[in-house]
């Protein structure tokens, strides 16, 4: 049951992140946010997720590309919640670049924010899950965790290295009542990916309507985004007892697009 649980969300100030959070709230679990934003707003969403759902909720601004700032966040979720139970592994970045003009500062944010930031948070709180004998760690991957589009060499990399990652981090608390898993959305309509449609046409010498129909909702059979609540109705399922035989799965969970 996740009633009474407490959560590590990172990258929940906005999209699938706060989707996330909301879902494991309503759930009865305490959440702990991070990400950016203006911090008036991120105390409006700390406080709405409190009154509505009637869980603690805190939030800690690591920079996730940050070793030492996401070893204060873990700290300061145990102090808030006594113990983790989940991490979600969410924050994450894009750029989009053909390789031969790819900037080296952009590759390596992404490496670290998409990748080894989901390293740095699950070496933090694995140890407790398992001498608990209890806890989920959850990797937000992507479609782009299982096959690739052009332009998107580092994002590309890091997702394919999240799955690597949940695979060993399964395997290593699979006796101990831990499990881990990865996400792997299609397109979801989050800023994130609104950001890129303007690079994307750029990059293709095509119009962002274009870009919206004939290379994002191209690749998803169903021609629908997936949303921030489909994600967080399967992120509650992987938190549930009827899941904790599901570990080191990639879930795709992205309108059909790699099954093509
Ligand atoms: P988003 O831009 O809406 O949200 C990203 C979140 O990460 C924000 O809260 C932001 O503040 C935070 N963040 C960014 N850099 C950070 C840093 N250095 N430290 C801490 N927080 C940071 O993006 P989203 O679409 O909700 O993406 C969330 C995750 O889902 C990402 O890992 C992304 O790769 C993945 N994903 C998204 C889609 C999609 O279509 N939107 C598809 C597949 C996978």
């Amino acid at each position: 049951m996740s009633q009474g649980k407490s959560a590590i969300i990172t990258g929940s100030t906005s999209g699938i992140g706060l989707g996330i959070a909301e879902a494991f709230a309503a759930s009865g679990m305490n959440v702990m946010l991070n990400g950016f934003g203006d911090a008036t707003v991120i105390d409006d969403i700390k406080a709405q997720i409190a009154a509505k759902f009637g869980v603690k909720t805190a939030y800690h601004p690591a920079d996730m590309s940050k070793p030492n700032e996401i070893a204060d966040l873990t700290a300061a979720a145990a102090a808030n919640f006594g113990q983790i139970d989940v991490v979600v592994n969410n924050a994450g970045i894009q750029h989009v670049s053909p390789i031969e003009e790819f900037p080296i500062d952009e590759w390596d944010a992404i490496i670290a924010i998409n990748l080894s930031s989901a390293f740095h948070l699950s070496r933090l709180t694995f140890g407790g899950m398992k001498a608990r004998r209890w806890g989920r760690i959850i990797n937000l991957a992507s479609a782009h965790g299982l096959v690739a589009s052009p332009f998107k060499s580092a994002y590309v990399a890091a997702k394919h290295g999240v799955l690597g990652l949940t695979k060993t981090v399964a395997l290593e608390g699979a006796e101990h009542g831990v499990t881990c898993n990865a996400i792997c959305p299609g397109y979801v309509k989050t800023p994130l990916v609104e950001k890129q449609i303007p690079d994307t046409a750029k990059a293709r010498g095509i119009t962002e309507d274009e870009v919206i129909r004939n290379v994002l909702l191209a690749a998803q059979p169903t021609k629908k985004f997936v949303t921030t609540e489909d994600i967080g109705a399967l992120a509650v399922f992987l938190c549930s007892d009827a899941a904790s035989s599901i570990t080191g799965a990639s879930l795709p969970i992205d309108g059909g697009w790699t099954a093509q």
